[in-house]
């Protein structure tokens, strides 16, 4: 297994995480395999989403944060309901085909990972299972 810092900067932000993965492969030395991308985390998720227009990104935040608003009368005492609400709508993995030692992803996508509670130093776990 791989391990990815990912350090983020604001409360709610999608950081493209796609050549940190592409160099956890490479360190890894995997040829073929599925590669399983997970966020160990319960205010964060992982998504696969288009990277080549930053807007994109920066509309799908707005539009989770107009969804699940910061405040909204939750129970949980810690402030963070919204997080966690969005960490589970996002989800926690993601698994994306390595082949000839590199991510199968479409032309336009990539890996972001979720922050919905930073900023914090946050980890991403990456394993590869065989390809049948
Ligand atoms: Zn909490």
């Amino acid at each position: 297994m791989e391990q990815i810092s990912v350090p983020t900067g604001s409360r709610t932000e999608l950081v493209d995480i796609t050549a940190l993965v592409e160099e956890a492969v490479r360190r890894a030395g995997v040829e073929n395999a599925l590669c399983t991308v997970f966020v160990p985390h319960t205010t964060a998720a992982v998504t696969i989403n288009e990277n080549a227009d930053p807007d994109v990104a920066q509309d799908i935040l707005r539009m989770v944060d107009s969804l699940i608003p910061f405040e909204a009368g939750y129970r949980h005492t810690e402030g963070n309901s919204a997080a966690h609400i969005k960490s589970s709508l996002v989800g926690e993995s993601i698994q994306v085909i390595v082949e000839g030692g590199r991510l199968r992803l479409g032309t336009w996508q990539g890996i972001y990972f979720a922050e919905f509670d930073g900023p914090r130093s946050r980890k991403v776990w990456v394993s590869f299972s065989p390809l049948l």
